[in-house]
């Protein structure tokens, strides 16, 4: 038998030293067993007892710091077109697209006080949804039970002199947001006012409603 060759241990054919993985345990530098029968028992393995088996991959990670870090990283690259196919699924769901563009929002408003060098908290979404909840979820403009129409508006607007802060966003439906715009002071009579026009609005579009 030549030197470039070796008889696989399970399924006894004659292979190649490459069709074998690498082990400086063992004389010769190879597995006893083929790559092929090395995979085979090794699915079979995880079919018999994945837990055990991803219990074994999650020590090796933590024992293998650099190496994990590498390997994540390569996997990362290698499934950025799936993941990115996966975000774009995921997006077709309109609660999720919804979600989404709230956000957007949310964080293009804070950028709009960053550059206007106001001062502009960091806040979270778990904060957002206590500050709704002070307002039983409600628009504080026209009392509409907000959806995927909710808007943070900047009670005092960032044009004048208002801060990116929890205390000054005030939950609003897009209806009144766009009405109210930057005015300010903002008055009660005003508040009024919008309201109504907008409670009108929605009365005459009852028959193609708008919100989800
Ligand atoms: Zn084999
Ligand atoms: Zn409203």
């Amino acid at each position: 038998m030549s030197r470039r060759q070796k008889v696989c241990s399970m399924c006894g054919k004659l292979l190649a030293l490459s069709a074998f993985h690498r082990n400086k345990r063992k004389k010769d530098g190879r597995d006893p067993a083929c790559k092929e029968c090395n995979n085979r028992r090794q699915r079979l393995a995880y079919a018999a007892n994945p837990q055990k088996k991803i219990a074994q991959t999650r020590r090796y990670h933590l024992e293998h710091p650099e190496w994990s870090k590498e390997r994540l990283r390569a996997h990362h690259v290698a499934h950025k077109d799936e993941r990115y196919q996966r975000y774009v699924d995921r997006g077709k769901d309109p609660r999720i697209a919804a979600k989404r563009r709230e956000a957007t929002r949310r964080s293009e408003s804070r950028r709009r006080a960053l550059k206007r060098g106001l001062e502009a908290e960091l806040i979270s979404e778990f904060q957002f949804a206590l500050r709704l909840e002070e307002f039983d979820g409600k628009c504080y403009i026209c009392g509409e039970i907000l959806g995927a129409d909710l808007h943070w508006d900047h009670f005092r607007p960032l044009t004048a002199g208002g801060r990116h802060v929890l205390s000054n966003l005030f939950p609003a439906c897009d209806l009144c947001n766009v009405r109210k715009n930057s005015c300010w002071p903002f008055t009660e009579k005003r508040r009024k006012e919008i309201a109504e026009e907008v409670r009108a609005l929605r009365k005459q579009s009852v028959s193609k409603p708008e919100r989800r």
